[in-house]
């Protein structure tokens, strides 16, 4: 079971879990002013309270009072949920993209994005190698190449490679299974 202490969680029965969802605002409360009843939205999974350093430096994704929707509170698969500091945690959703594809971004998208963008610090021209093309990797190598970056993958399963390729991948790499600890390469 992951490691779950340094978030305040308290799944008492009966909870409703769900981190990642978009969906339509139904009503807003009284301090918030970027968003009405109507408008589509999209909620990253960790929010911030918009008053510590990591918030007002901007990257309130991982403030010291983080929430996490499913986990902090009542989450996505419930048929509504209330989301704190509005604000500062809720994104537009475009028109022009639909509710199923964006679901998947509060999360592993975001996860990623700060891994590319903050961690290693990709820059154009760069060659960036992304081992294990699961969500999060092929999430690192799609973001990693819209940084114009060339993305190197490297993964056991050819069908994930493939599916990198299609998220811009210069160069796929596929090795074998581990086994007992000893790895080859083709
Ligand atoms: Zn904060």
């Amino acid at each position: 079971m992951s490691d779950l202490s340094w978030v305040d969680v308290n799944l008492e029965l009966p909870w409703v879990l769900g981190h990642e969802f978009t969906d339509v605002e139904e009503e807003v409360g009284k301090e918030v002013k970027n968003f009405k009843k109507g408008d589509r939205v999209i909620v990253p999974f960790s929010q911030g309270g918009g008053s510590c350093e990591q918030c007002l430096s901007g990257h309130h994704t991982i403030c010291d009072n983080l929430e996490m929707m499913g986990f902090s509170y009542w989450g996505g698969f419930g048929k509504y949920t209330a989301i704190p500091n509005a604000d500062l945690n809720m994104v537009h959703l475009p028109e022009s993209v639909g509710f199923e594809e964006e679901a998947s971004v509060g999360c592993r998208f975001m996860t990623s994005f700060q891994a590319v963008t903050e961690q290693a610090k990709v820059k154009p021209g760069e060659w960036a190698a992304v081992y294990g093309v699961g969500v999060v990797g092929l999430a690192a190598a799609h973001i990693a190449n819209a940084a114009r970056a060339n993305v190197i993958v490297v993964d056991i399963s050819q069908e994930k490679l493939d599916l990198a390729k299609k998220a811009g991948a210069a160069v796929t790499i596929t090795v074998k299974k581990r086994t007992r600890g000893k790895q080859y390469m083709k």
